[in-house]
């Protein structure tokens, strides 16, 4: 579904990555870990098209996602939902129009539309009661849940999560991620940038480890756990466990 061909990206005298490969087959559930400043956010923001690399491709199912063709890139991030660690609500809008805005904008959906999918997506992540108020009016995880819904309604073929949880009080944690484990059951591909090795353990099907812009390892949940090869990574696990 997804193929990240030897990307390279650096900001002034910072190499975020270099020489990235990765191809993600649709279902799976990738966690993408590492130390702070490794590239996480930089590969996913690449992936999402939100950062260009200067060098090498990123392909979506097989088409090269080249931001000089406008109206393709455009209709290529479309397919692509992404969880910022801040939720990104936009503050001046209700919960609903949060999650109607882009089907109307992007997608041309009629606004009677775009509610009714919107009130299908908030009632999934338990907060159809919500639709009229304000951000402010909501905890943390609530916000993440509203915005998980904002991306569903787009209805993506991929899910990218950035540090979803980080921002979170431990007791909204849990809401997030049982949230995130229900589209994972579904089949929903998944790239998530977690700290919760718990989930990534339980719920992700594969580890990518990076460290200093390089992916150190690549391998199914399991083994990465137990049997981790690197000692970037064994040294990675014995601080976070
Ligand atoms: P991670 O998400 O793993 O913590 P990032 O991808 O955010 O890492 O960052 C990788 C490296 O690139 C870090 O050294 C970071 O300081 C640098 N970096 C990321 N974004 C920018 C930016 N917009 N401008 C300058 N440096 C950046
Ligand atoms: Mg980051």
């Amino acid at each position: 579904m997804i193929k990240v061909d030897h990307i390279s990206k650096h900001f002034e005298h910072t190499q975020a990555l270099s020489d990235v490969s990765l191809e993600i087959d649709k279902g799976e559930i990738v966690s993408l870990i590492g130390p702070s400043g490794s590239g996480k956010s930089t590969l996913l923001r690449c992936i999402h098209g939100l950062e260009h690399p200067e060098s090498g491709k990123i392909y979506l199912e097989d088409e090269w996602m080249d931001p000089s063709d406008e109206e393709k890139f455009r209709a290529q991030r479309s397919k692509m939902g992404f969880v910022f660690q801040h939720f990104n609500l936009f503050p001046n809008m209700t919960v609903i129009e949060n999650c109607t805005l882009a089907q109307i904008n992007v997608l041309q959906r009629s606004q009677e539309e775009s509610e009714k999918i919107a009130m299908q997506y908030l009632t999934r992540v338990g907060l159809a009661e919500k639709r009229d108020e304000y951000p402010n009016k909501l905890s943390g995880g609530q916000k993440q849940r509203v915005a998980i819904a904002r991306a569903l309604c787009l209805h993506p073929e991929i899910m990218l999560f950035d540090e979803p949880t980080s921002a979170l009080d431990p007791e909204m944690i849990k809401e997030v991620l049982e949230v995130m484990t229900n589209l994972a059951e579904e089949g929903m591909t998944m790239i998530v940038v977690t700290h919760e090795m718990g989930f990534a353990r339980k719920v992700g099907s594969r580890v990518v480890f990076l460290d200093s812009g390089k992916i150190v390892e690549d391998a199914p949940s399991d083994q990465f756990f137990e049997h981790p090869q690197s000692d970037r990574a064994k040294d990675f696990l014995s601080k976070v466990f």
